[in-house]
């Protein structure tokens, strides 16, 4: 039997949905979003067989694209409005910062690695998701020039918050980001902007690569 093109796995997707519903996420835009955006674009050609597992996956630059559960959960915690202005810090493959395009007005996404934000900007643009703006730098620096940001979401651990992002964030604005050691546990945190400060809740254990300051020198 000729093998099924990637994107026509229809038990697959249904069944990466369903999985993700199991695992206690609800809101319908976010599941849409989810089942809106082929992931077996996101990830490197020999993992395609495996792009609606529930796993992280290795891509270029020795980064990984998150587990689906875990996109999806920091994508429901953070709460997108279609009003929204959104900072994404860590591109990696695009997936992220295409699940927030469909949920945003506009994403503006930051990465360390120029051959990972080349390609994903050119991925996401080949898909049509063209309110995604993607950027080469230092994302703990954040990206003062388009800020203040409605949502910030980090998707590279960082062992301290980083001030520069709280400060561009929105007066009752959202930011998640996993918070720990580079090697140790971490642990997934939102951080809402309030006038009596900054409210922190701790969420789930999770494991990100890490969020490392200046550009990557290497491409
Ligand atoms: N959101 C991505 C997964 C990213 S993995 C996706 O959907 O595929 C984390 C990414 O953060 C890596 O690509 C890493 O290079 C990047 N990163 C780490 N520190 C960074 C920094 N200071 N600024 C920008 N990007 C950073």
């Amino acid at each position: 039997m000729p093998k099924q093109p990637p994107g026509d796995d229809n038990v697959g997707r249904m069944q990466f949905l369903l999985g993700l519903r199991k695992r206690g996420i609800s809101d319908p835009a976010v599941l849409r979003a989810m089942d809106e955006v082929p992931r077996e674009h996101f990830v490197e050609s020999s993992f395609v067989d495996n792009a609606y597992a529930d796993q992280a996956l290795p891509i270029a630059c020795g980064q990984t694209i998150s587990q689906p559960y875990v996109v999806a959960f920091m994508t429901e915690q953070l709460g997108v409005r279609p009003e929204h202005r959104v900072l994404e810090v860590g591109t990696g493959s695009g997936y992220q910062a295409a699940i927030l395009s469909r949920l945003a007005r506009e994403v503006i996404s930051v990465e360390r690695y120029r051959t990972l934000a080349d390609t994903a900007r050119q991925r996401l643009a080949t898909l049509g998701y063209d309110n995604v703006d993607v950027r080469v730098g230092d994302g703990l620096a954040g990206i003062p020039d388009a800020a203040p940001y409605d949502r910030i979401m980090v998707t590279a651990a960082a062992e301290t918050i980083p001030e520069a992002l709280l400060g561009e964030l929105a007066d009752g604005g959202v930011m998640v980001l996993p918070l720990g050691p580079h090697a140790g546990p971490q642990e997934l945190v939102k951080l809402t902007k309030g006038e009596q400060g900054i409210k922190q809740e701790d969420l789930i254990g999770v494991r990100f690569v890490p969020l490392l300051p200046g550009m990557a020198r290497e491409l």
